[in-house]
């Protein structure tokens, strides 16, 4: 199947404009007619590195002031009206198995924000589900990794302690670990007892990073060691985000991370908007890459993951609304998004495109964005209406749009 567009981002470095895409799935029609996508630019999806799937709840929750540390939002956070209302649905019985329950239902909330704003990766940063909890679902949830919350906190949702996790990983996954989340003494002493405990190693990825100074975040980036940046919740939480700029100077593998909706953005598309107009210099060539090469080297995908190639299984089309391909992610919205392929399947897009693919009606879900009609895999509105149904009352969710 080939798809003819303005122009096509491989990778960060190689663009081709007025060319063909080609993109290998099991689903095509049959035709070799080429389909004309002139208006749309074809990108490699994108991949948000760090997120809560069972705290995708709105909005946020706490008053929005800076705390020293995460640890004293947590303490605040669990009485707020959005974390009371969330568990209305799913209480934790303290197992952490998500399986359970109606944690299924808030697990695809936060799958579907996901894919709506053009992820076909996330890794939920958790404790190590069961296998089901990764099967089956219309974007990677990422499986294999070895976590732990954080180093102050350790693995209270379950796991081993840090050393054991990273050891598991055996250099073949990303070990996942919360890190200086803060301002203070708490949070500068995480860093120093990352080093001490020797995971300052290549498969590590740290989420946030705030407290580190100039000369750790260097640490950082000779280790091979990896960064997630979360810079909404980061400012909602602390006031302050990592020192971004180092990393670029320095050389670290930088990704980008939503967290949940009850700190951060409403997706990674307002995450990206966000970045940039915290720092409005910041080059989108960098961002595209910690959402595409960065994310697929962090989290340890195949190579299909992360660039486009010559055929592809992977593929988003996205509307052309400015004429530099990488500041026109900053011009798109659920609704730009053409056509979003995950692994050959048609996940969501334009309903033209719903018949260039033999796709069963009875597997999508049809809707409309400001007129323009959309397919989506599965049935995220029967998860909308089983929460209405526990609610008692109607919940919107600004990340889902319908
Ligand atoms: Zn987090």
């Amino acid at each position: 199947m080939r798809f003819k567009v303005s122009s096509c981002v491989y990778n960060a470095e190689k663009v081709v404009k007025q060319t063909d895409v080609n993109l290998k799935s099991d689903l095509e029609n049959g035709s070799d007619k080429v389909i004309d996508c002139s208006e749309f630019v074809a990108y490699p999806p994108f991949i948000n590195c760090h997120d809560h799937l069972i705290s995708n709840w709105y909005p946020k929750a706490g008053d929005g002031k800076p705390y020293k540390n995460v640890s004293l939002w947590v303490d605040k956070m669990r009485f707020t009206p959005t974390f009371l209302e969330r568990n209305k649905v799913w209480i934790n019985d303290g197992s952490f198995d998500l399986t359970q329950g109606n944690a299924p239902l808030i697990i695809k909330l936060g799958i579907y924000k996901n894919l709506f704003s053009g992820c076909i990766v996330v890794q939920d940063h958790i404790n190590n589900q069961k296998p089901e909890y990764y099967e089956d679902n219309p974007i990677l949830v990422l499986q294999e990794y070895t976590q732990c919350h954080s180093l102050d906190m350790g693995n209270w949702w379950g796991g081993d302690d840090a050393v054991t996790e990273w050891k598991k990983a055996g250099m073949k996954k990303p070990f996942i670990v919360h890190l200086g989340e803060g301002t203070d003494d708490d949070a500068r002493s995480c860093f120093p007892k990352l080093i001490k405990m020797g995971l300052l190693q290549s498969n590590t990825l740290m989420v946030h990073g705030i407290a580190l100074n100039k000369e750790q975040l260097k640490k950082c980036a000779e280790s091979g060691t990896m960064i997630c940046w979360c810079p909404e919740s980061n400012f909602f939480l602390i006031g302050q985000t990592l020192d971004i700029q180092s990393c670029l100077e320095f050389g670290v593998n930088v990704v980008i991370g939503t967290d949940s909706t009850m700190s951060g953005g409403i997706n990674l598309q307002s995450e990206i908007k966000y970045a940039k107009h915290k720092i409005p210099d910041f080059p989108m060539k960098e961002i595209f890459k910690m959402i595409t090469s960065n994310a697929a080297k962090a989290l340890f995908l195949p190579e299909s993951y992360g660039i486009l190639q010559e055929t592809n299984t992977n593929l988003m089309l996205l509307d052309k609304n400015h004429a530099d391909e990488f500041e026109n992610i900053l011009h798109t919205e659920t609704e730009n998004i053409g056509l979003l392929v995950h692994q050959g399947i048609p996940i969501f897009g334009d309903a033209g495109f719903f018949q260039e693919f033999k796709l069963d009606v009875a597997d999508y879900f049809l809707f409309d964005i400001n007129g323009r009609q959309k397919f989506v895999i599965g049935h995220p509105e029967k998860v909308t209406s089983s929460i209405d149904e526990i609610l008692g009352y109607h919940k919107d969710f600004p990340f889902l749009p319908f």
